[in-house]
């Protein structure tokens, strides 16, 4: 069963431009992705908008703030930005390659994966905590930097 993701459109007070709208389609395109700053400014020349670094920065902590978007800061200080799931939906675990600092979002539909968060997110339960927030991380080396000749 694929990720339920919080529905991507513009929160209230967030004005409506054509940077808002284009970091909105690159996530809504892109669910699984993961993206620093950078990636999003790059993508957004692409398309022909040249947005500076502040106003990305906002626009992203802005959809953060709405939990829209998910925020991770890695090893090197990088904060990246990922679809949120949606509420009381299942924790997306991340991998981060300790070589080259890339992000992977695991696409988390392996069955036997999402059994065992909900396992976790019910002994929390059971306890007696609430407003659970699972973040997964997991660290190594990614195919790439394992085998750099492959
Ligand atoms: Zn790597």
């Amino acid at each position: 069963m694929p990720i339920a993701h919080a529905p991507l459109t513009l929160p209230a007070g967030m004005r409506s431009t054509r940077a808002s709208q284009a970091v909105l389609a690159l996530f809504a395109t892109q669910p699984d992705a993961v993206y620093s700053e950078a990636d999003v400014e790059r993508s957004l020349q692409a398309q022909g908008l040249h947005v500076n670094r502040v106003t990305v920065y906002r626009l992203l902590n802005k959809l953060h703030a709405a939990g829209l978007l998910q925020r991770s800061v890695d090893a090197e200080r990088i904060a990246r930005y990922m679809r949120a799931p949606a509420e009381g939906g299942a924790a997306v675990p991340r991998f981060e390659c300790d070589g080259c600092h890339q992000q992977i979002r695991l696409a988390g539909h392996q069955d036997r994966l999402q059994s065992a968060l909900r396992a976790l997110r019910q002994e929390l339960q059971a306890a007696g905590h609430e407003a659970l927030q699972l973040e997964l991380a997991v660290r190594g080396r990614c195919a790439g930097c394992a085998q750099p000749s492959a």
